[in-house]
């Protein structure tokens, strides 16, 4: 069997709060905890999950802006830890970014026709007529005309900036790109343009996405699997499809309970999410979500619940909806 493009194992990320001269180990925030997912060429995986709760802090991991506390980062069963520098820049060329606020990373004094070439120009050197050809290209793909790159980002809208940033992320040809949040600051009509914008590349360059963002109605029309975290931890990974028909942890149901979903066929869940995140720096013992969770028992606050895989191939970690015990008993 082939390796995966990406596979995530047991990956964690502890900051250490406060520390100094006199004070050696202050608090820690425990921004990821123990994430693991594969990624498939080709696949949109969707991370979310409310604010806080890690997902950027994975995006960083995986592009190893920053360095794990634990786990592992494999690329086609290489690990990232691994490579040599050469390896890691040649990694970090097939695997892009795509930010929230493309207006703050898209430098406003460069022209669009620049900010999207720079990229190929950091490894090779273009010739005028092949700096244009390529801008042209580019801006071709993401649905913009080719004049648009004499334009500087303060003359175009957010929607083309938006679109700019892919653009610049589909320049060195990735075979991932990890889109933070990449839509939340658009107009709803915006997002819908752009999420389709991401879908035909993908169908037409076989790129693979790690799609994260902290509003779950916006995934459900890109996403092939959907891994929801709450601080820090992935409590259900499913198919898309399987897990807005019948979410089955608790804080899925509350998530889907809480989107704006224009669908009235969809029968809402009874169950919002109340309260507020708990800090990652003092989470709850057992499972963090019990201090927010209807269906919580003795056990939620005492142990914290594994991971457990469902008969529909979903993971669900729920000592009340994919309780162990239980399923240890089946044939
Ligand atoms: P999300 O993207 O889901 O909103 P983040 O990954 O940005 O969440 O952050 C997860 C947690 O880690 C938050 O509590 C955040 O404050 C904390 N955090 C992120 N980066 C740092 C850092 N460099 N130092 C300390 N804490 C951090
Ligand atoms: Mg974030």
């Amino acid at each position: 069997m082939s390796n995966p493009l990406l596979k995530v194992e047991n990956l964690t990320k502890h900051y250490a709060l406060g520390t100094s001269l006199l004070r050696k180990s202050g608090p820690m925030v425990r921004a990821v905890e123990d994430v693991s997912f594969c990624v498939e060429a080709g696949e949109t995986l969707c991370i979310v999950g409310e604010s806080g709760c890690g997902k950027s802090t994975v995006a960083r991991l995986l592009m190893r802006i920053v360095e794990p506390t634990g786990g592992r980062v494999l690329v086609d069963g290489n690990d990232i830890a691994g490579l040599d520098a050469r390896a890691l820049r040649a990694w970090r060329r097939r695997m892009q970014m795509v930010f929230q606020d493309p207006y703050s990373s898209l430098n406003p004094r460069l022209t669009a026709g620049q900010i999207i070439t720079e990229p190929v120009e950091n490894f090779e050197r273009l010739s005028r007529k092949q700096r244009h050809a390529l801008a042209a290209d580019l801006l071709q793909r993401v649905g913009m005309r080719p004049e648009m790159m004499h334009r500087f980002p303060s003359e175009l809208s957010g929607g083309q900036r938006q679109r700019l940033g892919i653009a610049r992320a589909l320049s060195l040809e990735p075979s991932l790109i990890i889109a933070d949040e990449a839509v939340s600051a658009l107009d709803v009509s915006v997002q819908a343009q752009i999420l389709n914008l991401l879908q035909d590349l993908q169908q037409q360059m076989g790129i693979a996405f790690v799609f994260i963002s902290h509003d779950l109605s916006v995934v459900e029309h890109i996403g092939h699997r959907v891994a929801v975290m709450y601080l820090g931890r992935i409590v259900e990974l499913a198919p898309c499809e399987a897990l807005f028909a019948k979410p089955v942890h608790p804080y899925t149901e509350a998530l889907i309970a809480a989107a704006p979903v224009p669908d009235p066929t969809r029968v809402r869940s009874e169950v919002p999410v109340e309260g507020e995140v708990p800090s990652p720096i003092n989470p709850p013992s057992g499972c963090a979500f019990h201090p927010r969770c209807p269906l919580a028992v003795e056990r939620c606050r005492i142990e914290t619940p594994p991971l457990v895989p469902m008969p529909d191939g979903r993971i669900v970690a729920c000592h009340v909806r994919a309780p162990t015990k239980e399923r240890s008993t089946l044939p």
